[in-house]
Order: structure tokens, then C-alpha cells, then sequence
């Protein structure tokens, strides 16, 4: 059944790229989707899959019930874009100013949609009922997953899995890893308050860039001074804005930054050493210091059940030269949510566009078409592996 299933996918992957190079064209940003969760119903009417709507927010969910007895698995595709003007010079650029997809959620929604119509040739033989979870507003706190999660859509799958089209790994190379895979990430706002004045005067004031800049510096020792070698976590102000002109000294400074982690505790120490480190260099230069700490998504930590399932998912797949474990990666996912709740795994099928090589995020991003056949087998994969396992 399942070099079957191969098969029809093969056969469905000029429809598979079609799909993708229309949702390209007509990316819509986070909690924005509504012709793009419109379109993914279209889909499934079409089918005859049935489906609901608006789960959680624009989130779409898909049930193709298979006529043998099993488990219900979720198989999970985003389907969000950026705010980036699309600059690459191809057929299928963004129609839309100020979106993009440029992180290849495009592509999650093409493979899971055609792994849906290939899987419903083959209801009288499935065992179990497959959950396509069609998730919005992957990109921004607090996310789609976890309000698809409290609607309750999701109460009775046994486990999930999900896949990330991966371009700074190689075309036929899948990879992920057991327990901690992605970051956890919180963001952080920092408002320096301080009293500006003459250029020529500074003893007269008090510089709100002089104590920021003490402020940036400082909390850089937090990582190397108090938080233990062996966990993980990085602290980067991204943006540093304060002052108005050269011979002006500025009143007010304002910090934003991102923390990333893989354990909760060292979050909460984080957030904690940094509280004290902004207190204490504001008294000491008599200025007030405002701080908002804000917990976005919690980090991505794979059962290991489940990530063995998708390694032996990828041995069967003929084009998957190479199942890996991977190193932990800093980036966030909020796939890290339905991980607290259900068990599952996430993975990365490798995307690279040869001679093409731009990240995730970037406003020139594209990603090689040929791996979301590889990820349909994938996640199919997994879901054989765990109906056969239980
Ligand atoms: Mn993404």
C-alpha cells in the first residue's frame, strides 16, 4: 500500500507545484488568512473530505476516516506568510505588497493538501483517521496552535506530527531530534528614562543612550556568568533606538530583544537576571527603567516514540538518502505547543535550491519544489509507522 500511495504521489506533483505557485502569488500574513483558509476548504469540498472552518481562529481541519479500525494522527501544515515584499524574479512573485511566503509554509499547505487527495483513493484500506491540520498564524505570538488546541478540535488525536520544508539542508536529507529540537523564545522591551540636555553639558543630565548602552553590554553576561554552559540560551537586542541629534543628549533609549532557550527554568532565570541587571544600572545612574518581558512560544521538545517512527518513515522513502539527527536549533516554532499536549514529532525534509541560497525569512527566500513530494511520503510515512506500531 504505501509504494502505492508513493506512486499516486509522484503522479499528483505537478498539481502539488500548481498549488504552491498560486499560494505564492497570494500569500496573506499572520491571523490575516482568510481567502487563503477559504481556498484549503475549497479543496476539501472538492474532495468530499469532510472539514470545519475557523478552528481557533482562520485554522482549518480535514477528517478522512479510514474504513479499518486505528489511531487518529494529526499531520499539521502552516499556512501563514511574512510581511516582506517578495524580490525574486520568477513567474510565481507575490502579487501582494508587504507579503511574502517566505518561510515555505506555501509548501507545507501544497504537500498536505495532495497527500489528502491521494489518501482518499486509498479510505477502504486505511487504518485510522487521518486529522490534515491546516494551521493559521504560525509566525506570530501567541500563534494558531494554541488556540486550535483550546477549541478542543484536537482532543481525541493520539499523536501529531509535523514538517518543516528546510532549505539550508540538502534536497533528500531529513532531519530532526529527540527531545529539545527548537527553541523556546521570548521578547523583551527595555525604556530608559533619563534627562537629556546640551552636548557640550552631560554632567547636567543624564544620558539614557550612555546607561542603554551599559544596559546591552551587561545583560550579555548574564548568558556567559550565570547561566549554566550546558543550557542553551542566547540573549539579542535587535534594535537600539534612542537620541535626535549629534549634540543632543537623549532623555530616553528604547531596547527590544529576543531571548531563546530550551528549558522553562532557565527562562524564568533569564527574565529574573535581567530584571536585577536593568534595576540596578538604572540606580545607579538615577534614571527609571521600565521592563516587559514576554513569553512567546515554548521550545519544540519531540517524543521519542514518535521521532523514531519518522526515521524509519524516512528509510523506506527512496529519495531520502539520509535520516540524521540534527543539532538543536535556535529558532522558534509554535508546533511546540501541540508537543505539550500530544505526543508527536517534528522534522525538517531538506529544500535547498541549489545555486539559490537564501534563508528562511529573507525577501530573495525560495525553496526547492522537489522536496514537498518527499514530505508528503513523510509525514504518510510516520502515520503508517505509528498505525502499525500501536
Ligand atoms: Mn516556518
Amino acid at each position: 500500500m504505501l509504494q502505492r500511495i508513493y506512486d499516486m504521489i509522484e503522479q499528483n506533483y505537478d498539481e502539488m507545484v500548481d498549488i504552491r505557485r498560486f499560494l505564492h502569488q497570494y500569500p496573506e500574513v499572520s491571523f490575516h488568512e482568510y481567502k487563503t483558509a477559504e481556498y484549503i476548504a475549497n479543496y476539501y469540498e472538492k474532495l468530499q473530505i469532510p472539514y470545519e472552518t475557523n478552528i481557533g481562529g482562520n485554522g482549518v481541519i480535514a477528517t478522512l476516516k479510514g474504513k479499518k479500525p486505528g489511531k487518529t494522527i494529526a499531520l499539521r501544515a502552516d499556512f501563514d506568510a511574512l510581511p516582506i515584499d517578495d524580490q525574486k524574479e520568477v513567474a510565481y512573485k507575490s502579487k501582494i505588497k508587504g507579503a511574502m511566503h517566505a518561510c515555505g509554509h506555501d509548501g507545507h499547505t501544497a504537500t498536505l493538501l495532495v497527500l489528502a487527495k491521494v489518501m482518499k483513493q486509498f479510505q477502504d484500506e486505511l487504518h485510522g483517521t487521518i486529522v490534515f491540520l491546516h494551521q493559521h498564524a504560525e509566525e506570530i505570538p501567541p500563534g494558531g496552535a494554541i488556540s486550535i488546541l483550546e477549541s478542543g478540535a484536537l482532543d481525541e488525536v493520539d499523536a501529531i506530527f509535523g514538517n518543516h520544508l528546510w532549505v539550508p539542508t540538502p534536497l533528500g536529507e531529513v532531519t530532526t531530534k529527540p527531545g529539545p529540537f527548537m527553541a523556546g523564545v521570548a521578547s523583551f522591551t527595555i525604556t530608559v528614562k533619563g534627562k537629556g540636555g546640551h552636548g557640550g553639558y552631560p554632567h547636567e543630565t543624564k544620558d539614557a543612550i550612555v546607561i542603554a548602552s551599559e544596559i546591552t553590554t551587561q545583560i550579555q553576561n548574564i548568558i556567559s556568568r550565570k547561566i549554566s554552559p550546558f543550557a542553551t540560551s542566547v540573549i539579542t537586542i535587535g534594535k537600539f533606538e534612542a537620541g535626535t541629534s549629534f549634540n543632543v543628549i537623549a532623555d530616553e533609549a528604547k531596547l527590544t530583544g529576543t531571548v531563546r532557550y530550551f528549558d522553562h527554568q532557565v527562562d524564568k532565570q533569564i527574565k529574573e537576571k535581567m530584571e536585577q541587571v536593568i534595576k540596578g544600572i538604572c540606580i545607579a545612574n538615577d534614571a527609571t527603567c521600565e521592563f516587559v518581558y514576554e513569553d512567546g512560544y515554548p521550545p519544540v521538545v519531540n517524543h521519542e516514540e514518535e521521532v523514531d517512527m519518522v526515521f524509519q518513515a524516512a528509510e523506506k522513502i527512496p529519495e531520502v538518502q539520509a535520516a540524521t539527527i540534527s543539532e538543536a536549533q535556535m529558532a522558534g516554532e509554535d508546533f511546540a505547543h501541540y508537543l505539550e499536549k500530544i505526543p508527536g514529532a517534528f522534522f525538517f525534509t531538506g529544500a535547498n535550491k541549489e545555486g539559490h541560497d537564501y534563508p528562511h525569512h529573507h525577501p530573495m527566500f525560495d525553496f526547492n519544489e522537489k522536496a514537498m513530494p518527499i514530505a508528503a511520503k513523510m509525514l504518510i510515512g510516520a502515520y503508517m509507522e505509528y498505525q502499525s506500531s500501536k
